[in-house]
């Protein structure tokens, strides 16, 4: 095999062709090359009682399943497999899962030009693929100033996600009513476990509409004219739940109020969702693993 190592100390070093050897991963396997692969991310928390909890880990293991069916992997679900898998669990205290904890707001980049997931494609799905595609936007959004990308779609710019997160918006909808929305889950939205924790403490709360809905940059655009919008914020695993505070958007920034009312739905979110992880309060929500 020949092996050239790259590295932005040294950049590509002395080829050397050797065999393969002591490898657990066979350089051929089809994850290298054609992406036949899934993750799944999951934190643990050490409580305020000291012990162990994991958040939903059920929900985890339902959406790998489905993962893996689409992906040709062995799963439960009984689908096509391949005569090899390798199933690899990393503990770990740093990461993509590890959020360093801070509630800072993010500007976001929405340009249509790239597209995170499309219907009949696997933007539902945990699958490497996905991540892959979406870093040369993500380098984009950063050459622009911005810190992540707020993936659009179809014609009418439809709001999606942002980064790896599912999306909320806060606000008061066409109709007047005070609402907390969020895209429906019709292919194209990765189905996040928070995200559904969030919709479910919502409409538990009873507080205001919660709705599985359409967004558009259109609708966005004219909410903040009419001062319509509260808050918006990112929700997944790493930090629970992330306010926005800029897009830019056709060459123009667009402020999102949500620190200035606040922010008080997202700081609500986290406080009740943290003291579930940190055993603060007891929930079915949580397994205790120690
Ligand atoms: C993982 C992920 C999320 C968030 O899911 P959680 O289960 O809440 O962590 C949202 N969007 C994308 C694209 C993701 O990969």
């Amino acid at each position: 095999m020949l092996t050239v190592e790259w590295s932005s100390e040294f950049g590509w070093e002395k080829p050397h062709i050797k065999p393969f050897q002591n490898l657990s991963l066979h350089p051929a396997s089809s994850v290298l090359h054609y992406g036949v692969e899934l993750f799944e991310g999951l934190k643990a928390f050490r409580g305020v009682d000291n012990k162990i909890r994991v958040f939903r880990p059920d929900l985890n293991m339902e959406r790998m399943n489905r993962s893996a069916r689409r992906a040709t992997l062995p799963s439960s679900l009984g689908v096509k497999k391949p005569s090899k898998a390798l199933l690899l669990v990393i503990l770990s205290p740093v990461g993509p899962y590890f959020s360093s904890g801070s509630f800072n707001p993010v500007s976001l980049w929405a340009n249509p030009k790239y597209v995170r997931a499309w219907e009949g494609g696997t933007g539902d799905c945990k699958m490497g693929g996905n991540y892959g595609a979406s870093l040369f936007a993500q380098c984009e959004a950063v050459e622009h100033g911005c810190q992540q990308v707020l993936w659009l779609y179809g014609k009418d710019h439809q709001i999606t996600e942002v980064g790896t997160m599912n999306l909320f918006l806060y606000w008061i909808n066409e109709d007047g009513e005070e609402e907390l929305a969020t895209p429906p889950l019709d292919g194209i939205i990765l189905p996040g476990v928070t995200r559904q924790s969030i919709l479910e403490l919502a409409r538990q709360w009873g507080e205001f509409r919660v709705t599985e809905r359409y967004l558009t940059m259109g609708q966005l655009t004219a909410a903040l004219e009419e001062n319509r919008v509260k808050e918006m914020f990112g929700s997944g695993t790493a930090c629970v739940v992330c306010p926005v505070s800029d897009i830019l958007y056709k060459g123009k920034v667009l402020h999102i109020p949500t620190m200035e009312n606040g922010p008080e739905l997202t700081s609500r979110i986290l406080s009740k969702l943290t003291d579930i992880q940190y055993g603060r309060e007891e929930s079915a929500w949580t397994v205790v693993l120690s």
